[in-house]
């Protein structure tokens, strides 16, 4: 069974994510921690809570994604601004825990200037301060376009911080097909080799999540606007193949599309349809 769902918004509690995620055929959704900006997250109820957890339980839910808030930047020149970082990243790490063994994902940051080596070690430092070994929450790093002075375009960039992370263990990648195609990984024509390589200098192993985008802009044109599937520059023939290839296909795939509840409804149903049964 093909495990996709869409981001969807919170304003309702968590009880209607697990509603709206059902009625539109998902089986698991992504969900901003807190408005997307930054500002303080609202107190958990536990009914509301639970009546999620019944939910993903009674209908087999694939892992959801808690997204962090974008604007956050642990590799920011400004201590200030970092230490704002680590605090809504430490707060959101404690609110995951409410949904036991989900996954956290995280735009690494920006380097603003400071040079890549600076930025990755900022956000190792970061991540070494909110990891714990006992939470159960996976955070996944984001691979991401490469817009401005964004760290994480290039799969040695993730493997760098990764590997001053000592949890990294807690620490899995959320692939952005829109990111990497416009970073310059050409998942239209040969999808093979940008695994071969994501395997090779990351390890497969560590993918744990699909962004599912299709793209604005061309290949390598380092932009990140997500177009609706089928109507960009990957198109729907590249996205077909993403969900369909043996080493991706088990995993959760999360549409970020430009689309309301029944738009995201449409492609859902387009890509479960396009979802190759083997036996
Ligand atoms: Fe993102
Ligand atoms: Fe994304
Ligand atoms: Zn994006």
């Amino acid at each position: 069974m093909l495990n996709i769902g869409c981001h969807l918004s919170t304003s309702k509690g968590f009880t209607n994510l697990g509603k709206e995620a059902l009625s539109i055929n998902a089986n698991t959704f992504q969900f901003f921690t807190r408005n997307p900006r930054g500002s303080k997250a609202k107190d958990i109820d536990d009914d509301d809570v639970n009546g999620l957890l019944r939910i993903m339980d009674d209908n087999s839910f694939a892992p959801v994604l808690g997204h962090a808030p974008y604007t956050l930047n642990p590799a920011s020149a400004n201590p200030k601004i970092r230490e704002f970082a680590l605090q809504v990243l430490k707060d959101d790490l404690a609110r995951m825990e409410y949904l036991p063994n989900n996954f956290y994902n995280l735009h690494p940051g920006s380097h603003v200037g400071q040079g890549t080596q600076k930025g990755i070690e900022l956000i190792a430092e970061a991540l070494n301060s909110i990891l714990t070994a006992d939470q159960t929450t996976m955070v996944l790093l984001e691979t991401m376009s490469g817009k401005g002075s964004e760290i994480g375009s290039t799969f040695q960039e993730i493997k760098a911080i990764i590997d001053k992370v000592n949890l990294d263990n807690k620490i899995g990648v959320c692939l952005d097909t829109c990111h990497v195609y416009d970073a310059g990984y050409d998942i239209v024509n040969d999808l093979n080799s940008v695994l071969d390589e994501f395997d090779r200098i990351i390890g497969l192993e560590r993918l744990s999540a699909v962004h599912l985008n299709d793209s604005k802009n061309p290949f390598a044109s380092h932009k990140d606007r997500h177009e609706k599937i089928g109507e960009g520059t990957i198109g729907l023939k590249s996205i077909t193949n993403v969900i369909n290839h043996p080493k991706l296909r088990h995993l959760p795939f999360f549409l970020e599309t430009p689309n309301e509840l029944p738009g995201y409804a449409q492609e859902i149903q387009l890509l479960r349809d396009a979802f190759l049964i083997l036996r």
